[in-house]
């Protein structure tokens, strides 16, 4: 089968690679991709929500399914684009419709959601410039801290925990005044949850699904959890804290009733559901949901996938994935994210990446790197996720550290403490 996958970070080289390694592909494509991807199939120069390049493309090159990694395209519809122009509805797209894709979209939509379908999360109230005021009282009825979301997309900035009551009131009024643009002229003000994060990746077809292994990420650029929030600067998996029983509540309580209010609702949902989870003294409340992998979960779980990954989405697009078989290895995955120097505020771009052919033992995700006068450079914030496989965590992050200390560009920076305050747990 012919594979067009969407996107060009970590998350996307790590599908590049589980994916080739399928009994079921013939050609992969990858758009636009970097310079990882392209140790596993053909870049196609082509932005991820350019429809009517991809319509051509998938034409030319007879593709069969597409794979789409960011949120962007769901949520203006790529799978819709497919599904309804004669032309090209004969291509599978793992991804939801846009109606399924508000779950990620539009924040107030996914609380109303979990609130129809009694999923456990932090009480809410959704804000306009017409009720403001209630605003303030619902505000001033919660313990600090405050916290308050933008409703549509924000490129993860869209959220504001602060201790002052006055600040969060002055907050909403300039988010809706466009602080995060169109964004957050809808605000979500939601209770505080004290806890730790988990991510959790579910496949479904619609009717049945698959809970992948859990992860935790680390969001903060400096050490200990401190600094700026980043897209991610390392991840591991399994998480010690989400055991046997916590994920049984987690199906049972949030996964169950997910997929059942998807289809009690018609939403048409063929792809991943994230679940960014809070363990809130031993019972899972969703924080948010993704409609697509995260990263940089994605460069510990999919490397722990021990089934084909290709027959699993088969599994999806022909509503049989209750017959496949996912196989987990029980190994402890950890990846640490090589950053340019200065992200997530300004940093540069460019530099040359030496001593990737000396990496032993590890994989090394390509998150921001290109081509250029045939070296590979760094091309974004994130860089390259190194990511490795152990019998502990402890030797999984060892050999991670080890490879990282081989790998060489200009100002580049990674955390040390990755995995530490889970091997304290
Ligand atoms: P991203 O997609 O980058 O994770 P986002 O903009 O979709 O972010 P959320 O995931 O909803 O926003 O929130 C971002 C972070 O803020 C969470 O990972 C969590 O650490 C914190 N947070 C969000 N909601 C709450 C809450 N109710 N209580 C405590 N912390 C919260």
């Amino acid at each position: 089968m012919n594979v067009l996958l969407l996107g060009s970070g970590g998350r996307e080289h790590a599908l590049a690679w589980k994916i080739r390694n399928s009994s079921q592909l013939n050609n992969l494509y990858i758009a636009p991709g970097n310079a990882g991807t392209a140790l596993h199939g053909t870049n196609v120069p082509f932005g991820v929500t350019d429809f009517h390049e991809m319509k051509r493309f998938v034409l030319n090159n007879d593709v069969d399914m597409v794979i789409v990694g960011p949120e962007d395209p769901l949520v203006q519809g790529v799978s819709d684009f497919f599904r309804k122009d004669e032309d090209i509805c004969h291509v599978s797209v793992i991804g939801p419709s846009a109606n399924g894709a508000r779950l990620e979209g539009s924040k107030d939509f996914a609380k109303d959601f979990m609130k129809r379908h009694n999923i456990p999360t932090a009480a809410h109230k959704t804000i306009t410039p017409a009720n403001i005021e209630e605003g303030d009282r619902f505000l001033e009825s919660l313990q600090p801290p405050y916290v308050l979301k933008a409703d549509g997309l924000a490129a993860g900035k869209g959220v504001l925990i602060t201790p002052d009551l006055k600040q969060a009131k002055l907050q909403i009024r300039d988010m809706l005044a466009g602080m995060f643009g169109e964004a957050s002229r809808k605000v979500v003000i939601e209770e505080f949850l004290s806890g730790i994060e988990c991510s959790v990746f579910v496949l479904t077809d619609g009717k049945s699904y698959k809970i992948l292994p859990v992860a935790k990420d680390y969001k903060r650029v400096g050490e200990g959890d401190t600094g700026l929030n980043t897209g991610g600067m390392g991840a591991v998996s399994p998480v010690p804290f989400a055991d046997e029983v916590f994920m049984e509540k987690v199906r049972l309580r949030v996964v169950e009733p997910t997929i059942q209010g998807l289809r009690r609702e018609g939403i048409d949902y063929k792809g991943f559901v994230f679940l960014g989870l809070i363990n809130v003294n031993g019972d899972p409340k969703v924080i948010e949901y993704n409609v697509r992998l995260g990263d940089p979960e994605t460069e510990v779980v999919i490397p722990r996938i021990k089934s084909d990954l290709l027959e699993l989405f088969i599994g999806v697009t022909t509503e049989t994935l209750n017959e496949k078989k996912l196989e987990i290895d029980e190994r402890h995955a950890a990846t640490v994210m090589m950053v340019s120097g200065g992200y997530p505020q300004a940093y540069e771009k460019g530099k040359v990446i030496s001593g990737l052919e000396e990496v032993s033992d590890s994989l090394v995700f390509h998150a921001g790197t290109a081509f250029k006068e045939r070296n590979v450079v760094s091309a974004g914030g994130r860089v390259l996720s190194v990511t490795s496989l152990g019998a502990t965590l402890k030797d999984a992050l060892k050999t991670s550290y080890k490879n990282i200390a081989k790998i060489r560009f200009e100002q580049s920076y990674c955390r040390k403490d990755i995995g530490q305050d889970i091997e304290l747990l």
